[in-house]
C-alpha cells in the first residue's frame, strides 16, 4: 500500500480539539478544501500553528486505509493578529464558516481562496469590519453560483420587487410583502451586490441601522439554499435574528 505526500498552502477556516488530543483541521487552499487530522497535535508544536485564521504551510501523507489524511508539519506562513479582538473575530468566524459551507473538499477554486483570503484581510484591517463580512458574504455567494434572484418576485415574478422576503431571503414584489420595502441604500446594495467591484461596495456602505435587515436575509437565503450552517446562524450579528 502506498502513502502519498502532499504539500498545501492554505488558511485554517475549522479547528476541533478531540478528547485524544488530535487536532482535525479544515484548510482553505488554492486547490480546494482540506482536511485533516494532526495526531497527538494539541500537546506539539503544531496547536499554535494550527490556529484559526493561520495561513499555513503543511505537509500531509494519506493511506488508503484512511479517508482523513494526516497532517505531519505545519509552517506559519502568515498571520492576521488583529483578528484576535472580538468584534473583528466573530465576523472573521463568520465567514470560514460561511466559506466552509459554500465550498466542497477537492473542489478547485483559486478565486475562492483569494477572495476569502481578500475578505480576512479586510475583517482584519478595515474600520467597518461588519461592512466587509456583508459584502464578502455576497460576493463568495456569488462565486459559488448560489445566487438570490433580485430581478423578479420570489413568489409572483412580478418585475423589480422591493420588499423583504422573511421566508426565503429573496425578493417580493408589493402585492405579496407584509414587510415594508427595503431602503433605497439596502435596496441598491442588494440588487448590485454580486455583480459589482469589491471596492465599489466597500465606498458605498449601507448605513448600520439597515444592517440587521441585511442580515436576516442572508441568514434566510442561506439556510433554505446551502443548509447545514447553523453554527454559521449563531454568528449572524443577534440583532440580526428574530
Ligand atoms: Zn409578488
Amino acid at each position: 500500500m502506498k502513502h502519498r505526500t502532499a504539500n498545501r498552502s492554505g488558511i485554517v477556516i475549522r479547528r476541533r480539539v478531540l478528547p485524544s488530543g488530535d487536532i482535525i483541521v479544515t484548510l482553505l487552499t488554492p486547490q480546494g478544501k482540506l482536511k485533516a487530522i494532526a495526531r497527538g497535535g494539541v500537546r506539539g508544536p503544531l496547536a499554535s500553528r494550527l490556529n484559526l485564521f493561520h495561513h499555513v504551510g503543511v505537509q500531509t501523507y494519506q493511506t488508503p486505509q484512511n479517508d482523513l489524511a494526516t497532517l505531519k508539519q505545519a509552517v506559519l506562513e502568515g498571520a492576521l493578529p488583529s483578528l484576535a479582538e472580538p468584534e473583528r473575530h466573530a465576523f472573521a468566524h463568520l465567514l470560514a464558516e460561511f466559506a466552509d459551507a459554500l465550498f466542497q473538499e477537492g473542489e478547485f477554486s483559486q478565486q475562492a481562496f483569494e477572495l476569502f483570503a481578500g475578505a480576512l484581510r479586510g475583517v482584519a484591517h478595515q474600520p467597518d469590519p461588519e461592512w466587509v463580512a456583508l459584502v464578502m458574504s455576497h460576493k463568495l455567494l456569488g462565486l459559488a453560483g448560489i445566487v438570490p434572484q433580485t430581478a423578479r418576485c420570489a413568489r409572483c415574478s412580478a418585475p423589480d420587487p422591493a420588499h423583504p422576503d422573511p421566508l426565503g431571503g429573496q425578493m417580493l414584489c408589493a402585492a405579496c410583502a407584509s414587510l415594508p420595502a427595503y431602503p433605497p441604500e439596502s435596496l441598491d446594495f442588494l440588487l448590485g451586490a454580486v455583480r459589482r467591484t469589491v471596492r465599489a461596495s466597500m465606498d458605498a456602505p449601507v448605513p448600520p441601522e439597515q444592517r440587521p435587515a441585511l442580515w436576516r436575509t442572508l441568514e434566510r437565503f442561506v439556510t433554505v439554499q446551502v443548509g447545514g450552517v447553523h453554527s454559521w446562524r449563531q454568528l449572524v450579528p443577534s440583532a440580526a435574528v428574530v
